[in-house]
């Protein structure tokens, strides 16, 4: 069985290792000079690779259900064995973030690039395809300077985000050309921008936050981390959480705002209380925006008054109870319009891809082409951040290796020499 494999990122390399350890002749076709270059940046160059919580709900797409069967198939425990049986050992941060021990990305691609190696599977670097046709059950690739022919064919090309690691959107003609619909792809995982004036005193604060998002109006989604302001644009771990809903919003040209809580776990009561019956009192004759920076960041603060029309300069004492209850909302809810989005190089997935309705979810196999199978970002699927769109590329590369080579799809099995 020759199975050929385009692309060599993260799901390709799992396709082709699983495929290869299942008996077949497998070749990795990839455009770049190198495979894996854009695990070298996950994670800030540690990689962090999947997470000790895993489900359904961490991914989206058309159909984020669609996910489900390879993910619990070869889950996050199924990964961390894979890994440990390659030779890495691992290690858990906060928040239940796997990575490698080492600290370095370079240490996952390594033992990926030592199982390419021990299973003799071929890699074409610098290869690009053309044309795919498929005749008489076979695969025939047409490119620059090389042609090949296989019996199954693996898409596992990625999306379009990072495009200088090479997952250039190109992956999608390939799809088109075998017949398959792309969901249009955005840009997720990503920063979004606010004209908001205030922002050009608030940046450069970093600053634990819960963060609203409203569409339309509506009370969307709300996530709780570290918040990064900056001169033109909101970022940090809530807002990449909610990108996706914020970006397919503002795709669809509604009205998009963030409400950030500078100070989530103390209610608005409680706040309001302090100010009145403590700080007002023993503060008395100290600039209120001076009291207030001993509660949130010292620009924060001074966004707050500024947007209360309260002089930075007050004395606390003389702070009347509207002008308090003005700065201490502000502090529970401080609203920015947002206005759009960046761009795909500033992206660390993709939304939308190939339409996972004419892919078969138990295989990865195309509904549409007899022995065509995708793996990873290529298709209507992203995670959330944390390790999970790395853990997708594992399991939907687990899946579409195990099936084109053995036409079924079994447990992972160990390969610990006891
Ligand atoms: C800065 C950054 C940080 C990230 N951090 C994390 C993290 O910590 N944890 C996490 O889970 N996820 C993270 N991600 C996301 C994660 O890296 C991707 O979701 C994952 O790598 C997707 O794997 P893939 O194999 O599907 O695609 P890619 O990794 O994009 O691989 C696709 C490969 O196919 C090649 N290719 C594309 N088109 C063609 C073609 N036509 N012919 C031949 N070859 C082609 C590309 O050159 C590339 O090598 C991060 C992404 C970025 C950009």
């Amino acid at each position: 069985m020759r199975i050929g494999v385009i692309g060599g990122g993260a799901s390709g390399m799992m396709a082709a290792i699983t495929a290869a350890r299942a008996g077949a002749q497998v070749t990795i076709i990839e455009h770049t000079a190198r495979v894996g270059k854009k695990i070298l940046s996950t994670g800030n160059g540690k990689c962090n690779f999947t997470n000790q919580n895993l489900s359904k709900g961490d991914y989206n797409g058309n159909h984020p259900s669609f996910a489900e069967p390879a993910l619990k198939v070869f889950d996050n425990q199924k990964t961390l064995l894979f890994f440990e049986d390659c030779g890495m050992a691992v290690t858990c941060k906060r928040d239940g973030y796997y990575y490698p021990h080492s600290g370095q990305a370079s240490t996952l691609l390594n033992v990926l690039r030592f199982q390419l190696d021990v299973l003799n599977i071929r890699i074409e670097t610098e290869c690009y395809i053309d044309t795919i046709q498929k005749k008489d059950g076979k695969f025939y690739l047409g490119g620059r300077e090389k042609k090949f022919v296989f019996d199954k064919l693996i898409l596992a090309c990625g999306g379009n985000a990072a495009p200088a690691t090479g997952s250039d959107g190109s992956g999608y003609k390939l799809a088109k050309m075998l017949g398959h619909r792309i969901v249009k792809p955005l840009p997720v995982l990503t920063y979004v921008r606010s004209k908001d004036a205030c922002l050009k005193e608030l940046a450069g604060v970093r600053a634990g936050a819960q963060v609203s998002l409203y569409v339309d109006g509506t009370l969307i989604q709300t996530e709780e981390g570290e918040l990064q302001l900056n001169k033109d644009n909101v970022s940090g771990i809530p807002v990449f959480q909610f990108s996706h809903a914020a970006i397919r919003a503002l795709d669809q040209k509604k009205k998009v705002a963030v409400v950030i809580d500078f100070l989530p776990h103390e209610d608005i009561e409680f706040l309001l209380n302090k100010m009145e019956n403590h700080l007002k009192i023993i503060y008395n004759n100290i600039p209120a925006s001076e009291v207030f920076s001993a509660i949130v960041n010292k620009k924060v603060s001074q966004a707050i008054f500024r947007r209360a029309s309260v002089p930075f300069d007050k004395e606390m004492g003389k702070l009347s109870q509207k002008e308090l209850g003005r700065v201490v909302s502000l502090i529970k809810a401080f609203p920015l319009e947002v206005c759009s989005y960046p761009g795909f190089e500033a992206a660390q997935a993709t939304m939308g891809g190939v339409d996972t309705n004419e892919i078969n979810p138990h295989t990865m196999m195309s509904e549409k082409v007899e022995g065509l199978y995708f793996a990873g970002e290529i298709m209507d699927i992203d995670g959330r951040c944390g390790g999970y769109n790395l853990q997708w590329a594992w399991s939907s590369g687990y899946v579409a290796g195990c099936h084109s080579a053995a036409g079924e799809v079994t447990c992972y099995e160990s390969i610990n020499v006891k």
